[in-house]
């Protein structure tokens, strides 16, 4: 065990292939793709976005550079439209390129996936054609449990284990339409069609009442986003399905968004630690 210093500087070490910064702070949980810590005051922690990737319940991983500075963007911008809207979400504010500020929430065990167009596991499973438009929306529930695989459940199973209360469902389920009807009109004027995204809900406790609010994030990572003129992938299926041109899929977004600056116009530094790895210092 290392020796505990009086005084410790920031400290670098590798981290799945990347060099982070690692301060003194409290790791509270890590994920596949992102790191939370504790906040400044109670009640709030520090979401830290990595460039990790991995698919197929991490049997694939992988890294994207520049990917965690991009979520932590293209999520802020998502989660401030949606709270304009008054949806709830966990979002205070972005801090830095990779880390935003956000509520502690305790999560309900379950991930809410929305489709609007077959395509994924509903094409697998169903057997329809990937690209075909739903003559409605649906909304699927999954359990969070990495060693079942996240198997898809329904509200009988959410209710018979008590995951989440009936009241609590119905806010998730108007809460997920909201969020899609919004999104879905967000990215066609960018000329992205929404084909399907997963969504998170945390609980918040003021006294002995909980509020359910959206929670984790919305990015490329979890949202499938076609280009509406090529039908071009603009996410992490590229990744998923080794296709190429993942980091720049996910710029694209981001620029599309109005987060980066247009094409012809100088690209900022994304990314200190891959722009000197591509200048070869
Ligand atoms: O794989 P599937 O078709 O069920 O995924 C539906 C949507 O949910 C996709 O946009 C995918 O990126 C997202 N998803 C996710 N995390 C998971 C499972 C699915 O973000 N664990």
């Amino acid at each position: 065990m290392r020796e505990r210093l009086a005084y410790s500087p920031p400290l670098t070490y590798r981290h799945e292939g990347q060099s982070q910064r690692m301060s003194r702070r409290r790791q509270i949980y890590e994920g596949k793709a992102k790191i939370l810590y504790e906040g400044p005051e109670p009640g709030t922690l520090i979401q830290y976005f990595k460039d990790d990737a991995t698919a197929f319940n991490a049997e694939k991983r992988g890294t994207i550079n520049g990917k965690g500075v991009l979520n932590n963007r293209i999520s802020e911008h998502i989660f401030t439209a949606l709270q304009t809207i008054g949806i709830p979400t966990h979002f205070i504010r972005r801090i830095n390129m990779r880390e935003q500020l956000i509520r502690q929430v305790e999560i309900i065990p379950i991930e809410v996936v929305i489709r609007n167009v077959a395509a994924g596991s509903i094409s697998k499973r169903l057997g329809i054609e990937e690209g075909t438009q739903l003559p409605r929306t649906i909304i699927e529930y999954y359990y969070k449990d990495d060693a079942l695989g996240d198997p898809m459940v329904a509200d009988e199973h959410i209710a018979c284990f008590g995951w989440a209360s009936q009241d609590e469902m119905n806010d998730i389920a108007d809460m997920a339409i909201r969020v899609n009807d919004f999104m879905c009109g967000m990215f066609a004027a960018i000329g992205i069609r929404l084909v399907d995204f997963k969504l998170e809900f945390g609980r918040l406790w003021e006294n002995d009442y909980a509020r359910v609010i959206l929670a984790d994030e919305i990015s490329p990572d979890g949202c499938r986003l076609w280009d509406m003129k090529t039908n071009e992938k603009l996410d992490k299926d590229r990744f998923r399905q080794s296709l190429g041109g993942e980091a720049e899929a996910y710029q694209e977004v981001a620029r599309r968004l109005g987060l980066l600056p247009e094409e012809g116009e100088e690209t900022p530094v994304l990314d200190l630690e891959s722009h000197r790895k591509k200048r070869g210092k």
